[in-house]
């Protein structure tokens, strides 16, 4: 395996899920052991996860380069690009900060359902794990749509159980994605993605959408085309 955002090839794994996660999730031992991969498997390097090197892959081929995300985000082609980042996309946000034309909204001051910012001023939109915790999905993705250029990019990840379909959590107990005292509500889990993620993404009017797998189906990233 190789890490597409500083080239290394060395991973160590560090299980990240706790029982009372495992339990509301209602995940199998097998799904377990692939969330674990995709939060918990990093480059030794740089410190990437598996989830963050599928996403470096959808963002790479959003820019068009081959570089490693590393070596990309220096070069000349990276300058031209205005880039917007919701929430801190884990390790890939200080590598992504290098970029001239990056811009950053926090999570939760920054509301996806109501982005400041105009029409049509990004050329790639990138956030990560961040839309299981928004009330609207769909609405947060057609304000993603609105502020991408016409064939411009969003590129995102969000934890996908690939065998089940989408669940919404209205009405069941609530989740947490992390320790509840430290995020309060804003990291409670509304939407737990299925296999059918996908159509959030034509839902919000997205033209094209491309799936980025690393060791499917531990980590899977989107690239969505407006
Ligand atoms: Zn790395």
């Amino acid at each position: 395996m190789l890490c597409t955002v500083c080239g290394g090839t060395e991973f160590a794994v560090q299980p990240v899920l706790w029982p009372q996660l495992i339990d509301q999730w209602q995940l199998s031992p097998a799904e377990v052991a692939y969330v674990d991969r995709q939060q918990g498997e990093c480059c030794v390097s740089c410190g990437a996860t598996l989830r963050s090197i599928a996403l470096a892959n959808a963002l790479r081929a959003a820019a068009g380069t081959s570089h490693m995300l590393r070596d990309f985000t220096g070069s000349v082609e990276a300058a031209q690009l205005r880039i917007l980042e919701l929430n801190e996309a884990g390790t890939l946000h200080s590598v992504l900060s290098q970029m001239p034309g990056h811009s950053f909204g926090a999570y939760p001051q920054v509301d996806m359902h109501a982005l400041p910012w105009p029409d049509q001023a990004f050329d790639i939109v990138v956030h990560s794990d961040t839309l299981e915790h928004v009330a609207n999905p769909v609405h947060a993705l057609v304000e993603c749509h609105r502020v991408l250029k016409p064939g411009g990019t969003l590129c995102l990840t969000v934890p996908i159980i690939v065998g089940r379909l989408t669940r919404g959590r209205a009405g069941l107990a609530k989740s947490y994605h992390g320790d509840p005292q430290q995020g309060g509500d804003d990291y409670m889990v509304h939407t737990e993605f299925g296999a059918d993620a996908w159509c959030f993404l034509m839902e919000a009017g997205y033209s094209e959408v491309r799936i980025f797998p690393v060791a499917y189906p531990a980590a899977l990233a989107i690239a969505a085309r407006r």
